[in-house]
């Protein structure tokens, strides 16, 4: 941020302000204390009867690689109508009621995750915009060396899990990548 975006001044600075315990962007001019917080993505496993809906992303980053349809949440909007939405444009398919599935929290990028499980009305969809291709996959023919991340990964080996008993309950978590090696010694 180059300019506070309530009163145009160049005079941000990063401090601690009264009373809080984190450093923030303050605009010395009018004062606005401007707050960065982790933002949601959310979406759908759209499902088929046995067969799940993967899109191929057509856009950076993992360009070319699978995924689920989800997005970041915008302004003004529910989760489910985020999910319903990044579902519509990525794979032009409707949903049947969504039921929330997953919540894994990404601390090391300020990212919450939420996806749900949701049938699709009937089964038509196209590559929106943002997709290659989208198409159902039964389990034994998903694309695990071509999943675009870890958390589409981790949401679909919990569903297949779940399969086995036909119990979905909510699955909340964290996913924290490994720590980085040490550096060789010189
Ligand atoms: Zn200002």
């Amino acid at each position: 941020m180059n300019y506070c975006s309530h009163c145009g001044s160049a005079r941000l600075v990063q401090k601690v302000p009264e009373g809080d315990n984190l450093p923030r962007i303050v605009c010395e001019d009018c004062h606005t204390i401007h707050y960065q917080n982790p933002k949601i993505i959310t979406g759908c496993l759209p499902t088929w009867e046995d067969k799940i809906l993967l899109c191929k992303r057509a856009i950076e980053p993992r360009y070319g690689l699978w995924t689920l349809p989800a997005g970041f949440m915008e302004n003004n909007e529910t989760v489910e109508q985020a999910a319903v939405r990044e579902t519509w444009e990525e794979a032009k398919a409707t949903l049947s009621p969504l039921s929330l599935y997953v919540v894994f929290s990404l601390p090391h990028i300020s990212q919450v995750y939420m996806m749900f499980r949701a049938k699709l009305r009937e089964p038509t969809f196209a590559p929106g915009t943002e997709s290659l291709e989208v198409r159902l996959f039964s389990q034994d023919e998903i694309p695990w060396e071509q999943l675009a991340f870890f958390t589409i990964r981790r949401t679909l080996t919990l569903f297949f899990q779940d399969c086995q008993t036909g119990q979905f309950p909510v699955h909340v978590g964290d996913i924290i990548p490994p720590a980085s090696p040490p550096p060789p010694h010189s």
